[in-house]
């Protein structure tokens, strides 16, 4: 090995463009940047070839003086920061003063510059890292940059580059952070001399949404917002029916600055969990405004990464506002049918704004949270108990609808009330009857319109429930028709009353007077004795026999009629498909969702008329009875101004 020697200036700033300059749209990036930092109005990009032979960024910025062109295109020379102290109050987008040279050593670049209140501009020119002289030149106010034949001495990397459609995708996309960080901004972005962005400045992101997006994806979005002492968080997230494969679609800005963390995106996952089916991303759009001291922005070279602080609040914050918006926000899947190629209405503009006014939404917090409440109290009598009514015939659970879910409240409402005294059997009309199979006597005729517990409106129960095909539900509403997949709601609501009772330590379990040997294979025995204690959590107690067997000494109550060596064998296949460590919470949730799909009402199963009220009662108790656990619509509304659309009816 040869002697240690220091690099010279050349060689050390091309390996740094290395970490800053992947590709043209970097450029783009660190340009834009730039010129966002000096206060620019007005910025102009233009693109040649996907940025690998031209791309110009000009601004209207307070300009650099004659005397610092030299120092702008050196690496570490930055008028944005000075001691290291300034690392943790950087309002700025850059402070590293790295791009401008790193840019220059592997590119031709041109940078012309005029400060606001001088009469000359002036231009100093880079060649792969040497710097020529600066020179008087004629310019108006503002800085231009322009970085030619990229990578050109680094043949190598610029082999890498991809298709120019490709790389200009890559610009664009930077385009739009830039953009949407900052819509006060006159912005333009041209390629190989055609306009592709022609952006006017805007108060609304909601505007530069639009343009970038389109309304089909704006008018599906949720405004959300959140402040607490540390930080504000605003913006957009868009309804669970616009879901995308990858996390692409989402965008988080901090202070101006579009970054990823995953600490955050698993919070948006846990936002839309149960909305979404598995592999599915959110879409949103939110800004999170922070001291700058709670954040470090300097872990990476090009500032997508940063470091907060304490993640955990921030974490919290967003998971709540989203939740919290989501239960007042009408989550339901709106059908619109094509409209027929004759018929053009103009003028028409159909109702999807799904968001209600202030009271409505309210009211409709107030009840989710009642039904919360309800949710989390419920005292489900122990099968056998003294408390059940003689001429019950649960438990029978699984039999009917529900199976024991439904019926504790069966048994409930027929317990004598201390006077006064509201719970579920405050109204006996409450739509919450049980449906025990073959004693419709014991349950208290429903009637529609009743009015539940403190003058909630529980949601009227339709005039007119039909079930179709065996699988849906369908009947009228005040605006339209509903929809709903039987199995698909049931599946919510056993869910999200199984969650509520796991998070109590309160699932019923049934224990076995004979346990029950089950046959595994070797694999799936050990899988689920390592997780023996969560599937203890919801309800199943089993033991080592010897081998892969296993002794099965107690399962949950709401599973009576199972087959439990094949849902102990489906857990173990979910349990370990769920990636390296999953976290208690993520097992526990798949288990659930495999509980409450076994127990719910399957498609094809003929339902009551009086089951069928049972089931959509129910659908108001719940915080999202508008997606099943996998994310599915539970139901859809056909609404009557699609069908006067449709029937060309005009009002
Ligand atoms: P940084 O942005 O991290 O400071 P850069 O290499 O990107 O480093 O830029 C170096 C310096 O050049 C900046 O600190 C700034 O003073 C000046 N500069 C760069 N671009 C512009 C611009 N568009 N307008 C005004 N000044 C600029
Ligand atoms: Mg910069």
């Amino acid at each position: 090995m040869s002697r240690i020697h220091a690099l010279d200036a050349l060689v050390v700033n091309k390996i740094a463009a290395g970490e800053v300059i992947e590709r043209p749209a970097s450029v783009v990036k660190e340009l834009l940047e730039n010129s966002i930092d000096a206060l620019a109005t007005r910025v102009d990009v233009e693109i040649g070839d996907g940025g690998s032979e031209l791309i110009r960024v000009a601004d209207d910025g307070e300009g650099i003086h004659p005397e610092d062109l030299g120092l702008a295109v050196t690496s570490h020379a930055t008028s944005k920061i000075t001691g290291a102290d300034d690392l943790f109050r950087v309002r700025t987008m850059g402070f590293r003063g790295e791009a401008l040279a790193s840019i220059a050593a592997v590119s031709r670049l041109r940078l012309r510059s005029r400060r606001v209140d001088a009469v000359d501009g002036y231009e100093i020119a880079v060649d792969g890292g040497q710097a020529g002289a600066v020179q008087l030149c004629g310019c108006p106010v503002g800085t231009v940059v322009e970085v030619r034949n990229l990578l050109y001495n680094t043949p190598v990397r610029r082999k890498f580059l991809r298709a120019v459609a490709t790389e200009f995708g890559h610009i664009s996309e930077q385009f739009t952070r830039v953009a949407l960080a900052n819509p006060t901004l006159t912005t333009s972005l041209k390629h190989n001399q055609r306009s592709v962005y022609e952006l006017p400045p805007t108060g609304q992101v909601l505007d530069r949404l639009k343009l970038f997006f389109g309304s089909d994806l704006t008018d599906k979005l949720i405004w959300v917002e959140s402040q607490t002492s540390d930080a504000r968080v605003w913006g957009y997230v868009a309804h669970p029916s616009e879901s995308r494969s990858t996390r692409k679609g989402q965008y988080l800005f901090l202070n101006g600055r579009w970054i990823q963390d995953r600490s955050l995106q698993h919070a948006l996952g846990e936002a839309y969990r149960g909305l979404l089916m598995t592999g599915r991303y959110p879409v949103v759009f939110l800004f999170l405004e922070l001291a700058p001291e709670l954040v470090d922005v300097n872990v990476h070279p090009t500032k997508a990464e940063v470091r907060f602080r304490d993640t955990q609040p921030l974490y919290r914050q967003l998971l709540a506002a989203i939740r919290t918006r989501f239960l007042s926000a009408n989550l339901e899947s709106t059908i619109s049918v094509p409209k027929a190629a004759a018929w053009r209405f103009e003028n028409f503009s159909p109702d999807r704004s799904g968001l209600e006014g202030p009271a409505q939404r309210d009211a409709q917090l107030e009840l989710a949270e009642w039904a919360r409440n309800q949710l989390n109290n419920w005292q489900a009598p122990s099968p056998g108990s003294q408390e059940q009514s003689p001429q019950s015939s649960w438990p029978a659970p699984a039999a009917g609808l529900g199976g024991a879910y439904a019926n504790p409240l069966a048994a409930h409402d027929r317990l004598p009330l201390a006077p006064g005294e509201t719970a579920f059997g405050g109204s006996s009309g409450v739509a919450m009857s049980g449906l025990p199979d073959s004693d419709a006597a014991a349950s208290p005729p429903l009637s529609a319109g009743t009015n539940g517990v403190d003058g909630f409106d529980l949601g009227a129960l339709p005039r007119q429930i039909m079930q179709v095909h065996d699988c849906y539900i369908v009947f009228e509403t005040s605006d339209g028709i509903t929809v709903i997949d039987q199995h698909a709601l049931h599946e919510r609501v056993m869910y999200e009353h199984l969650r509520h009772r796991v998070d109590q330590g309160a699932v019923e379990s049934q224990r076995m007077l004979v346990p029950q040997t089950l046959e595994f294979g070797d694999r799936e025995a050990a899988t689920l004795l390592e997780h023996a204690d969560v599937l203890a959590q919801i309800g199943y107690r089993i033991e080592e026999f010897g081998g892969a067997t296993l002794l099965l000494t107690a399962y949950p109550a709401i599973l009576a009629q199972a087959d439990h060596g094949r849902i102990l064998r489906d857990a173990a296949e979910s349990l370990a498909s769920s990636g390296q460590t999953p976290s208690r919470r993520d097992i526990l949730d798949s288990l659930l969702h495999l509980m409450s799909c076994k127990a719910a009402v399957k498609a094809g199963q003929r339902l009551k008329p009086e089951e069928m009220e049972s089931l959509l009662a129910q659908r108001h108790l719940i915080d999202d009875a508008h997606h099943c656990p996998h994310g599915r619509p539970t139901a859809l509304v056909l609404t009557r101004a699609e069908l006067d659309r449709q029937f060309g009816r005009l009002g």
